[in-house]
């Protein structure tokens, strides 16, 4: 066991937009196999048809290439040894294993009806007992351990419709280690016997999964805290199939939770609090109803990748911002906690602010400039690189820069109310007419040029600086709040700079 490659696999349902849980499950898969230099595997488990829809695979193979975190191999990213990676198309494989735990006495055949088993569960309730079919119950049904061998030879000739399900040992302890949570000891008298197969010859999930585990060589199964309850059936598959030696070792990443801590992250919560769960936007097929997506929002990849490794991981150091590189680095299976992360809107905002800053102001003033253009404007490169590195460090998405630095490229007819009623008086007019006659006669437009001619206004007029600054900010941009202010008028220039002063004058002074 120990020398085989470490080979991992992320095995979503095609049941939906990926949540950003499922995405760090296969982060977490996809850095545990790099770590190791082993193999990450995408595989599709659409077993259960009613289930599935439409362009839900395509959403997920989009959401790991949009973010790369990129399979070795599995749909969409070109096919490995192991061929084919959707469940759906291996259907002829998993019949030969059923047929092996019947005839080991692992499994049986059950022709109960609909009906059967809600007479059963009736039955149970009345006497009060667990309604499950077990060790117990089976007795009492229409199986092929209660009916003649005959019989089901009889049915299963006139294609009867049966099932094929798990003979769970009675009364049994099952254990197993968890790399997360350590030894998990479950009593097989509180489980059922679960159905593996059924006769329209598709397996259910949790045959599919470990014989495709097998099959592929998988080392480690890294999966949600949500298939804790099912690794105990597992494992004795597993025992069962004879395939102990080979068993992958099981690690249950701890649950996403709402940001008030109590219960799993829903996307009720992105809506009611206004945060995507999801990594790319996503059109309901039915509904058409939206779910917002990271992406659209404007997260940046890697900062999404960082947010995520956080969520359930820490490295045990101060250092919070970390490349995929890095986090191949340092990511190790027992650092994952226990317990639930709570999901964290403004830390989630925070990673991205810290990536945007990270970028450099070319690649970004690029972005601006495709906003500015857009809005058939026409500004120098370097006039819109400059109004980059200032609005840069306000920022938390890179979009922003045009929604928070608009007054670089058109000067503002409205000024922020609330300011104005708060500072705003007799003199201010006096010292913006002032500032107007200094900065026509200024010749160098240097910020702290301008910044002296502003001084001048203010002591001349016997007003306070700190109070009027901001006045001159909503007069200049309209706005409050904003980088430097004298740096941003050298850069709208001496006209501009004068004509923005004019209209707040002739705007604000009725
Ligand atoms: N198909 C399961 C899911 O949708 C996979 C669980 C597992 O990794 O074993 O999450």
């Amino acid at each position: 066991m120990t020398d085989r490659k470490v080979r991992v696999r992320f095995a979503p349902s095609p049941t939906g937009p990926l949540h950003i849980g499922g995405v760090r499950t296969a982060l977490y898969n996809y850095l545990f196999a790099k770590k190791h230099g082993g193999d990450f595997i995408l595989r599709i488990e659409d077993t259960d048809q009613t289930r599935f829809v439409p362009g839900a695979e395509e959403y997920i193979i989009e959401s790991l290439k949009w973010l790369g975190i990129t399979p070795n191999e599995g749909i969409g990213f070109g096919d490995g040894p192991y061929a084919p990676y959707r469940q759906s198309n291996r259907k002829p494989m998993y019949r030969d294993y059923v047929k092996q735990l019947i005839d080991s006495g692992h499994a049986y055949y059950a022709f109960d009806t609909p009906e059967d088993l809600e007479a059963m569960r009736e039955r149970l309730k009345a006497s009060n007992v667990d309604a499950k079919y077990d060790a117990i119950t089976r007795t009492t049904m229409r199986n092929s351990l209660t009916l003649s061998e005959d019989e089901v030879t009889r049915l299963l000739e006139r294609n009867a419709d049966y099932v094929v399900r798990f003979k769970l040992p009675r009364k049994e302890e099952v254990k197993f280690h968890d790399e997360i949570r350590g030894w998990v000891t479950v009593n097989t008298s509180q489980m059922d016997d679960k159905v593996l197969f059924k006769s329209d010859g598709m397996p259910t999930y949790h045959l599919a999964n470990i014989v495709d585990d097998y099959l592929m060589r998988i080392t480690h199964v890294i999966r949600g805290e949500e298939w804790l309850p099912s690794a105990p059936l597992h494992v004795l598959l597993y025992r069962s199939l004879g395939w102990e030696e080979v068993m992958p070792k099981f690690a249950h990443l701890p649950l996403l939770l709402k940001p008030e801590g109590n219960g799993k992250l829903s996307k009720r919560d992105g809506d009611r609090l206004g945060f995507p769960v999801f990594p790319l936007q996503w059109q309901d097929p039915t509904t058409k109803e939206i779910s917002s997506g990271y992406r659209e929002v404007g997260y940046m990849p890697e900062a999404v990748i960082n947010l995520l490794a956080f969520l359930g991981w820490n490295p045990g150091t101060p250092q919070e911002i970390f490349s995929k590189e890095e986090l191949v680095a340092a990511f190790t299976i027992d650092r994952v906690s226990k317990h639930g992360a709570k999901f964290d809107q403004n830390k989630a905002k925070w990673f991205n602010q810290q990536y945007v800053r990270k970028t450099d102001d070319k690649t970004l003033a690029a972005e601006l400039k495709k906003e500015v253009l857009a809005n058939g404007l026409s500004f120098s490169d370097a006039y819109i690189e400059k109004a980059t590195s200032l609005v840069k460090e306000k920022i938390g998405f890179t979009k922003e820069l045009w929604t928070m630095g608009v007054y670089f490229f058109i000067n503002p007819t409205q000024y922020d109310e609330a300011v104005i009623t708060k500072r705003w008086n007799e003199k201010s007019a006096i010292v913006l007419n002032d500032l107007i006659q200094n900065l026509t006669s200024l010749n160098d437009f240097s910020s702290s040029n301008i910044e002296e001619q502003y001084n001048a206004a203010l002591t001349k007029n016997d007003v306070a600086g700190k109070d009027f600054l901001q006045l001159l900010r909503v007069c200049l941009t309209g706005v409050a709040g904003g980088p430097p202010l004298f740096e941003m008028a050298e850069l709208f220039g001496k006209e501009n700079t004068i004509l923005r002063l004019q209209n707040a004058l002739n705007t604000i002074k009725k």
